[in-house]
This record gives C-alpha cells, structure tokens and sequence, in this order.
C-alpha cells in the first residue's frame, strides 16, 4: 500500500519456535503490534481494504491493490465482524 505516493512492500518473517517439550507439538509464532494473528497483511492495508469495500466494487479493490478478490472480501468480512463484536 502506498505511503506518501510511495508504493510500499513490507517482507517480515516473524520468529518461530518449536516447543521441545514431550507435550505438545506447539510451533507459536511471534505475534506483531502492524498485524493480526495469522493474517499476511497489516492492520493498516486490512483496515482500508475494508473501508473502500463499503463504497466500491470489491474487484475493483482488489485490482488497485493487485490482490484477490478473496483477499479483499475476507478483510471486508473481518471488518464486519470486528464491528459486530464490538457492538454485541
Ligand atoms: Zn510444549
């Protein structure tokens, strides 16, 4: 997403750890403060993804932002039900 008229790549590999205990086949992974648990994306391209798809198309979304049109409806959807939550 682009900063300032910049457009703008993030690569980040966030550190995994494989639990050595006799317990559990846990692998956590670092959680960071610009994105949700699991997601690739950050909080910021999520949050605006979900915002223009409240006033546009979502292919057309997802052409500006060379994405899949499932990736946009899944931030849509998750904007949703963030909203829902926080209503509830
Ligand atoms: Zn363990």
């Amino acid at each position: 997403m682009a900063w300032a008229g910049h457009p703008v790549e993030l690569r980040y590999a966030p550190v995994r750890v494989e639990c050595a205990c006799a317990h559990c086949d846990a692998a956590p992974v670092e959680m960071v403060a610009w994105a949700d648990p699991y997601q690739r994306r950050t909080r910021r391209l999520q949050q605006r993804l979900a915002v223009s798809a409240a006033s546009m198309p979502v292919m057309h979304i997802a052409a500006i932002h060379g994405l899949s049109w499932l990736t946009v409806r899944r931030a849509e959807g998750r904007a949703i039900d963030g909203a829902i939550g926080e209503a509830l």
